[in-house]
């Protein structure tokens, strides 16, 4: 749990909350809140230093600033945590199974030389009359204690069992944590870590990466004359076109709303520029039905994309905003249409 504040605390937050969000520019908003919580609560010291430095000389916070510091200190702060737990989890899940195996492997050895003992005391080789005194007891407690063991032995393997289940199940809430439920394709988060684990790699003597940013052309209009119900079927349309051409090394995501990215780690410029352009055509040729309505294809849906290639030394963010700004050319030239971005100035100018 995030916030363990009894009423009076969290109400007593609430009120020093409210003082410090009227004095800022942004709204009264969920997001707003839960950074003003966070920075008098004092729980979040990463943030309250980011705050306090942006306030310096009597500066406010406006919606753009509150919405980001909310991104990257409170939202993405709880997806990064359940991640770490997830593999947290995982790891320990994996050395309580191996311990458990190794314990019912003892077990079920000292079973059998149980076994093998209690046979030679019932009638040792080469021996005729009755037993010798005590032995009956003896040979009593092995049987209890091989009852025992096959006991033991049934419930490490159970207890096995459940790890590696559990086990499954975090690996797939980890995946399910980086995937869009809507399209299936790879979420913001999932692109952020994909992005990050591809700059991580590149090397300025292979081609790439590359980056798309796709955006559906008039998607508001859209969804206000034929209704968010067909607006989300389009999205998912567009989902499984990206998934079917973008493959391998390659990650499509849903980068938010109607917008989506594909990260191309080893493709040089000219053949990222070929498939947005196989991409915007397959979208602008396709048609989708109408919840219900069997006839009703309906088309003239289409995307405009920004393609960037990377410039060595560039940052995560600095590449997407290039992508981005070349998609936003693509919209000014009149949509359903690629754009390939500019190189950064810095680089110009050597
Ligand atoms: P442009 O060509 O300039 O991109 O215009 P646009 O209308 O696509 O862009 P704008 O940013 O004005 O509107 C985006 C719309 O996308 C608004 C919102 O209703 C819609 N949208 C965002 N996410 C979803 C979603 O998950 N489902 C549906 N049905 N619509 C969505
Ligand atoms: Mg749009
Ligand atoms: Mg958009």
């Amino acid at each position: 749990m995030r916030y363990r504040h009894s009423t009076a605390q969290s109400a007593e937050y609430l009120r020093l909350a409210l003082k410090r969000m009227a004095q800022q520019e942004a709204g009264l908003h969920p997001a707003s809140y839960a950074i003003w919580y966070e920075y008098v609560a004092g729980i979040n010291p990463a943030l309250q230093a980011e705050i306090d430095a942006l306030l310096i000389g009597n500066a406010r916070l406006n919606d753009e600033t509150t919405y980001t510091l909310y991104g990257r200190y409170v939202a993405d702060f709880d997806a990064k945590t359940a991640l770490r737990i997830g593999d947290s989890v995982s790891h320990l899940v994996d050395q309580v199974s191996e311990t458990a195996a190794q314990a019912g492997d003892q077990a079920s050895r000292f079973g059998n030389s149980l076994e093998r003992w209690s046979d030679a005391l019932v009638r040792p080789p080469g021996t005729t009359g009755p037993l010798a005194p005590g032995v009956e007891d003896i040979l009593r407690g092995t049987r209890e204690m091989q009852g025992a063991i096959s006991a033991l032995q049934a419930r490490l393997e159970e207890s096995t069992h459940e790890a590696q289940q559990l086990r499954h199940e975090v690996a797939r809430a980890r995946e399910e944590a980086l995937v869009d439920a809507l399209t299936g394709l790879s979420n913001r988060k999932g692109f952020d870590l994909a992005l990050a684990a591809c700059l991580e790699q590149t090397n300025p003597e292979m081609p790439g990466p590359c980056l798309l940013m796709i955006d559906l052309d008039h998607f508001k209009r859209l969804n206000d004359t034929l209704g968010h119900v067909f607006g989300d079927r389009v999205l998912t349309s567009i989902g499984q076109t990206l998934r079917a051409n973008v493959k391998g090394k390659d990650t499509a995501a849903r980068y938010g709303g109607e917008e989506f990215a594909v990260i191309l780690p080893q493709t040089p410029r000219g053949g990222a520029v070929g498939l947005a352009e196989a991409l915007r055509a397959m979208v602008a040729a396709s048609r989708v039905k109408r919840s219900g309505d069997k006839e009703a294809l309906i088309g003239n849906i289409t995307v405009s994309i920004g393609v960037a290639d990377y410039s060595a030394g560039e940052s995560a963010m600095d590449f997407v905003n290039r992508a981005d700004r070349a998609l936003y050319a693509a919209k000014m030239q009149g949509r359903n249409r690629v754009s390939l971005a500019q190189r950064p100035q810095s680089e110009s100018v050597k």
